[in-house]
């Protein structure tokens, strides 16, 4: 990590919004909650990352080509189009946005998981699409209130 999560903490309270949106130590948080029991302050630490990482998203300023948020941005656009993740196309789409040689490099794993079934191209989807993507829609509109300060 670039920032240990105590000078992420203090970032945000100095209101250094620019560095912590754009510092990869926040998508290395493992969710593991170690700090957040831990604290002696009882700040909720692990939710603060939860919240910096959704702003990072919502404001498009997090690392470029870096991984984990183009799969969770990639991750939520599937679900919210079709109800479910398809795994094959999921893993492609990462892929493509984020270091396209490593399709190169990894086309015959692709090539056996798809002949063995285990790798699907059609897109998995749920029947009432419409009312998932509503759900998501109205609880992103609540997310956008907060702000990782308020829930330090
Ligand atoms: S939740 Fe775990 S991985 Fe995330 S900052 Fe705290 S200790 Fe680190």
């Amino acid at each position: 990590m670039e920032h240990s999560p105590r000078q992420i903490m203090a970032l945000v309270r100095a209101d250094f919004k620019d560095e912590v949106l754009r510092s990869r130590s926040i998508w290395l948080c493992a969710s593991c909650y170690a700090c957040t029991v831990e604290c002696p302050r009882e700040i909720r630490i692990t939710d603060i990352m939860y919240a910096l990482k959704q702003r990072a998203i919502l404001e498009g300023i997090y690392p470029k080509r870096f991984p984990i948020p183009i799969l969770a941005k990639e991750f939520f656009k599937m679900v919210h189009s079709k109800g479910r993740i398809t795994e094959t196309l999921l893993v492609m789409r990462l892929f493509l946005r984020a270091n396209w040689r490593a399709v190169l490099s990894s086309w015959r794993q692709g090539i056996g998981l798809i002949r063995t079934g285990r790798f699907v191209l059609r897109h998995e989807r749920i029947e009432n699409r419409a009312q998932l993507a509503g759900m998501l829609d109205s609880d992103l509109h609540d997310e956008r209130r907060i702000t990782p300060k308020e829930a330090a």
